[in-house]
């Protein structure tokens, strides 16, 4: 829920409120989430994180991802009992086998493969027309985030890269992703794509993404907000030097 100078909304704790998450202290006041009635008009966090100052945005990413959690996961993966919120909401007890169950985060990789003075991108099919973004993808049990990027880019561009580095982070709590951004070098092999995921992968010059950027031509990147953006500016930048 959103103030009318676009803030997030501080109200009283209402009585009776079930299952109220602490989020912390804010000047010498306790902070909790909780579930808004059911009439209540509501802000989607998508739109919300576009206007929200950084703070206010990271603040409703964290209490919209632990209520998102608390309601989908009301029993215990172990057992199948009812569970209970415990330590302020941050973890859920089973009451009949004692699991106790932490909130995941969902790390993603998200990558640049450069070239010398281009760039890999790609396009999903459900995006706006001529929407290119950087390569993306959930990282797998029992790699590194470096294998988990050179995997990627090799299953959706058919690509090789090496000299694989980190570059900056994002949460996206669309449900419980962290976007931990990358760029690789590109090594080897002809860049197509490779699975359904993607219906075009191919290389931008400079000129190319500069005019992406500036809202000129028919390519078009993902808005500020993104990391995936920021990425692309961070290398326009770079190279300019
Ligand atoms: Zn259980």
């Amino acid at each position: 829920v959103l103030t009318e100078d676009g803030r997030l909304a501080r109200r009283p704790l209402p009585g009776g409120a079930q299952e109220a998450v602490l989020l912390g202290a804010e000047d010498g006041v306790a902070l909790f989430a909780v579930e808004a009635p059911a009439d209540t008009p509501l802000t989607d966090l998508r739109e919300a994180a576009a206007t929200l100052p950084q703070g206010e945005g990271g603040l409703a990413a964290y209490a919209s991802a632990l209520l998102a959690w608390h309601r989908t996961h009301p029993h215990c993966a172990r057992c199948g009992a009812r569970t209970a919120p415990a330590q302020a909401g941050h973890v859920r007890r089973c009451p009949s086998c004692g699991t106790t169950h932490y909130p995941r985060t969902d790390p993603v990789v998200i990558m640049l493969v450069e070239d010398g003075d281009r760039l890999l991108l790609g396009r999903k099919p459900s995006w706006p027309a001529g929407r290119y973004s950087a390569l993306a993808g959930f990282v797998e049990h029992g790699e590194s985030l470096e294998e988990a990027v050179s995997r990627e880019v090799a299953e959706e561009a058919g690509v090789e890269v090496d000299d694989v580095r980190y570059l900056a982070s994002q949460p996206w709590p669309f449900p419980a992703s962290l976007m931990l951004g990358f760029v690789a070098r590109y090594a080897s092999g002809e860049a197509n794509p490779r699975d359904a995921e993607l219906d075009d992968v191919r290389w931008f010059t400079r000129p190319e993404l500069e005019a992406a950027v500036a809202g000129r031509g028919d390519v078009d990147v993902p808005p500020p907000l993104a990391i995936a953006r920021r990425l692309i500016d961070a290398w326009l930048g770079r190279q300019a030097r």
